[in-house]
């Protein structure tokens, strides 16, 4: 094969700046830079999202949800008013009955003048089920006059991903002229040849040139679908860039080495004696693979995936007991305070007869108490450090860390969790890794996004829990549910209230939340309610969590920040209000947080009618399925995997072109390719690697 064991030459020409490219100062390099745009080659790989399609015109009537188009009407109404913030909706109609709601949050009053009654109107985006018939939020939107030639485009818009201060036009024109220095196919191909042709797959110049600017003759379905032959092969080399990478880091792990943390059987069984119950048979098995990866000195890294509820937190705490045993160190992470915060008052339960040390580490813990913090892991008198994201943080080392803890990993990215690891670095030794999930990932995903991790399922819950009886309710029988409220505190359970998204802002959320703490505060006045959303401070929220955890509390109004891990098992009914709007996977967790105790538990899903036929789907299969696994099987394939695995899952999610469940077909291939890679052109694995997975493999590898 030609360039064995020579870096690939397309380097030379791709690796030259954007700088030189007309309209690029110190300025819009800088802006592009912190998208990690900084080389030609970075460009030419700063692929479309998607398309918008503006080559037809939809009739009002016409328009469905599932999929942005583009269509025409007549200003029929303005209307602003103003719900939690000044909203504008403008009427269009298309004169034979049909209307829909233009609704815009951001706008100015020019804006609102220029919408007069009768303007004529040209569209585009997504209609979606409102509160006064379908809408679209925020649609792109042009003002004709009555003259205007109804123009349709002759080919597709690409959609790139947002430049922070560069507009969508700017953004477009420097693409352009980044594209114009495209050299040849002989150049640009880092791959041998044959591999291409052997799959009949197109050139990359190409593929390049078709997904950036598509022809006017390419076929617009598959386009839009991601299935043209150009975009096939730019996510089949896509594909191939992270697996390289996945098995490089899983080669550059193997090569450190760790300290052998020894079973320590008394130890061990001294905590567990005084837990409360007897671990369940999965937990017994998850538990000793983990145990016996601890006891050797090559550096574990496991996923523990196990359904919500499935007691994963007492299997880390074991693990815990076994490093900490050994005279090492332990640092336990958790995505959210509120969780940590969880998990710290449990561990220093569990470890308090043992005189084992467990401090905690949070941003909020500042001055004082924390430079004497920093102190004591430092010096290794803090045995076990529970904490957020501040735990990476520079200023924090460690003694001697010997197991790095993740919880809920699915919500940090692969980065944090080397972050974390290499606060432990000793010499060539790293800790060992124990991370856990509750999201389920189906087989073929986990294959691809984990790689470089090695798997164990608890795929048991304890016993004594019945499964959470879930229906669906729309939203005009509100009245009904907070009777049910009602009756269910009275009998001594404790409820969830939860309000979720309905714009994407935290800010609206809380808000949202607010009004329905009011509302059902002065509909309930005999119960304690309380609020809980990410805009209250730590402190209070904290104490909240307390306080419904000591059932102080009966009714909890809250939004998604309860999603993960919160264990409460007396609360055992969960109104969800908009659930239409929310994924299966969020549903899920969300339902998660009832049906832990013994009691029986219900979780009702509130709705706006009319159900589009895709939330209906989730609903039905909510309503059928406690099985984590099945509803992320589901998931899987009514949204795709970036979603279900969380944008930041492993590096991985962040695919610029690939869509795991689309591309599942393309795996075996990568994974073929990739071996053989590796073995003969490891020059070409690197290059493949830094094009596509860039700085993320160049830090895994440091
Ligand atoms: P998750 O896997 O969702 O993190 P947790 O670790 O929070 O679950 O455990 C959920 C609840 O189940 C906790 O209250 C925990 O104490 C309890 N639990 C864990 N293991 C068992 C068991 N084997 N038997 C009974 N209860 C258990
Ligand atoms: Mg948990």
């Amino acid at each position: 094969m030609p360039r064995q064991g020579a870096p690939a030459p397309a380097l030379a020409e791709g690796d030259r700046t954007v700088r030189g490219l007309p309209g690029v100062g110190p300025a819009v390099a800088a802006k592009l830079a912190e998208r990690g745009i900084v080389t030609l080659q970075d460009f030419w790989f700063f692929l479309p999202l998607r398309y918008e399609d503006r080559t037809r015109l939809v009739a009002l009537r016409d328009l469905r949800p599932g999929a942005p188009a583009q269509s025409e009407g007549r200003v029929l109404a303005v209307e602003r008013a103003f719900r939690f913030r000044p909203t504008l909706r403008v009427v269009i109609g298309d004169g034979e009955g049909a209307s829909i709601s233009l609704r815009f949050f951001h706008f100015r009053s020019q804006q609102v003048q220029s919408f007069q009654v009768g303007r004529r109107v040209r569209v585009f985006g997504e209609v979606r089920p409102g509160a006064q018939g379908w809408e679209i939020v925020h649609p792109s939107y042009r003002l004709l006059e009555d003259h205007d030639e109804a123009l349709l485009n002759d080919r597709l818009d690409p959609v790139y991903p947002q430049v922070e201060g560069l507009g969508p036009a700017s953004l477009a024109r420097l693409i352009g002229a980044a594209l114009q220095q495209l050299p040849s196919s002989e150049v640009l191909e880092i791959v041998p040849a044959e591999v291409w042709s052997r799959m009949g797959m197109p050139h990359l110049r190409d593929a390049l040139n078709t997904v950036h600017r598509p022809p006017a003759d390419a076929d617009v379905s598959a386009l839009l679908a991601g299935l043209h032959p150009a975009q096939q092969r730019l996510a089949f080399e896509e594909l191939l860039a992270h697996g390289l990478s996945l098995r490089r880091q899983r080669i550059t792990l193997r090569r450190h080495g760790a300290f052998a943390l020894p079973k320590a059987q008394k130890a061990v069984a001294g905590l567990r004696q005084s837990l409360p119950f007897a671990l369940t048979t999965a937990q017994e098995r998850v538990l000793a693979e983990v145990r016996a990866d601890l006891s050797t000195p090559e550096p574990m890294l496991r996923l523990v995936q196990g359904d919500v509820g499935s007691g994963k937190t007492v299997v880390a705490a074991l693990a815990a007991m076994q490093a900490v045993a050994a005279g090492r160190q332990v640092a336990l992470m958790a995505p959210t305070e509120l969780l940590a915060e969880q998990h710290f008052s449990n561990f220093q339960r569990w470890f308090a007869p043992f005189d084992i040390r467990v401090h905690w580490l949070a941003g909020k813990v500042t001055g004082k108490v924390r430079r004497e913090t920093l102190a004591c892991i430092a010096n290794g008198e803090a045995q076990i450090v529970v904490g957020t994201h501040a735990l990476m943080q520079a200023g924090v080392s460690f003694a001697q860390l010997g197991l790095v803890i993740v919880d809920e990993q699915h919500r940090f990215g692969v980065h944090q969790r080397l972050a974390l690891r290499d606060k432990g670095l000793e010499g060539e030794r790293v800790p060992h890794q124990l991370v856990m999930t509750a999201t389920p990932i189906p087989r073929t995903l986990a294959m691809t996004a984990y790689a470089d991790l090695d798997l164990s399922v608890i795929d048991e819950l304890p016993p004594g829990r019945t499964p959470v009886t879930t229906v669906a309710v729309a939203a005009d029988r509100r009245a009904e549910l907070v009777e049910r409220v009602r009756k269910a505190c009275h009998e001594g359970r404790q409820a969830y209230w939860v309000c979720p998204l309905i714009e994407d802002s935290e800010e609206i959320e809380a808000q949202a939340a607010e009004t329905t703490f009011e509302q059902l505060s002065a509909a309930l006045p005999e119960l304690r309610v309380a609020l809980l959303h990410g805009r209250m401070k730590p402190a209070e929220k904290q104490d909240t969590m307390r306080r419904f955890k000591a059932a102080e509390l009966q009714l909890l109004v809250s939004t998604t920040v309860i999603e993960v891990g919160v264990d409460v098992p007396n609360a055992s009914l969960m109104i969800i209000e908009n659930a239409e709007r929310l994924g299966l996977a969020q549903l899920h967790q969300l339902r998660g947080r009832v049906g832990r105790g013994t009691a029986q538990s219900s979780c009702v899903l509130l709705y706006q009618a009319p159900l589009g036929a895709i939330a209906r789907e989730r609903i039905e299969v909510m309503r059928r399925s406690n099985d984590g696994f099945v509803i992320a099987e589901k998931d899987l394939e009514l949204r795709g995997p970036g979603e279900l695995l969380g944008t930041r899952q492993t590096g991985l999610a962040v695919f610029r072109m690939a869509d795991l469940a689309r591309d599942a077909a393309l795996l075996p291939r990568v994974h073929q390719v990739a071996e053989q890679l590796l073995a003969d052109h490891p020059y070409v694995a690197d290059a493949v690697i830094a094009r596509w997975v860039g700085s993320a493999s160049r830090y895994a590898s440091a």
